[in-house]
């Protein structure tokens, strides 16, 4: 295997709940003319389907490669860098990227050896808050304010472009990777995120607010940061340690 060939592996491009399945073949067309074969499926409205093998056409490789899953989390496994392409900002704001800047971003991430997804929303809602929580930053391309939403495999073409076009580039500057500790995944950063729910609840730290807002922004700092594994594990360390003490004082006051 070649470099090249390495490095385009590890792309992946995940299509959360497509309502139409002509949109999952006209993306894997996109993806495969740009060198890029995997895709990931998260609930597809339907599929397999004709319709997408007929779009495709005869990109029925990526297809058939495709994963199909139930939940955004198995999708995102073993990748630690992700790009939520949205037509508009919402909700908790994430840095926000041109194709183009996006594209430098990830190859340079994958030129690390970081697995990178390209998440791309439902037709009609985009991706949700949650979804894009996920995601290291958003990219947005820039079409007019008053028509801005382009066809879910048009905008998959224009993002598989700008990484292929990065890629036949100058190779980027990398930056030599700071430690040898691996970067935690999407997996693992839920796992986090679920320990330190509980443990605000815990600390009852909420005090009758929504916890809703809270865990957006503390997911987006923690995206930010891109922990690597052993600094979960100090983080999960200190979580353990806080419940504990919770724990204690709730006897006390028993
Ligand atoms: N009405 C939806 C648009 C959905 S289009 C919304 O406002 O978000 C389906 C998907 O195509 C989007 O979820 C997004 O991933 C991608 N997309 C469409 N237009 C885009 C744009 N201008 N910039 C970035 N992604 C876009």
């Amino acid at each position: 295997m070649t470099a090249a060939t390495d490095l385009v592996d590890r792309f992946r491009f995940v299509l959360v709940r497509t309502s139409h399945p002509g949109n999952i073949g006209s993306a894997a067309r996109a993806i495969r003319t740009m060198g890029f074969t995997r895709m990931e499926l998260v609930t597809p409205a339907q599929f397999p389907d004709r319709e997408a093998n007929a779009l495709a056409a005869g990109a029925d490789d990526v297809l058939d490669g495709a994963g199909v899953h139930d939940e955004l989390a198995n999708a995102l496994a073993g990748s630690s860098f992700a790009l939520g392409l949205s037509a508009r900002r919402r909700g908790v704001t994430l840095s926000e990227l041109s194709p183009r800047e996006a594209a430098m971003q990830a190859l340079a991430a994958a030129a690390r050896g970081e697995q990178v997804s390209l998440l791309f929303g439902n037709e009609r809602n985009g991706l949700a808050n949650e979804e894009l929580a996920r995601c290291h930053a958003m990219v947005r391309i820039p079409s007019v304010d008053d028509f801005s939403s382009l066809n879910l495999s048009q905008a998959v073409q224009v993002m598989a472009y700008e990484l292929r076009v990065a890629m036949l580039g100058e190779t980027p500057a990398v930056p030599l990777p700071t430690n040898d500790e691996p970067p935690a995944d999407a997996a693992q950063m839920e796992k986090f995120y679920e320990h330190l729910a509980m443990t605000l609840d815990d600390i009852e730290f909420h005090k009758g607010r929504a916890p809703t807002t809270i865990m957006l922004r503390l997911r987006k700092l923690f995206q930010r940061a891109q922990p690597d594994e052993r600094e979960l594990r100090v983080l999960h360390g200190i979580l353990a340690d806080a419940q504990r003490m919770a724990g204690l004082a709730h006897q006390k006051d028993l």
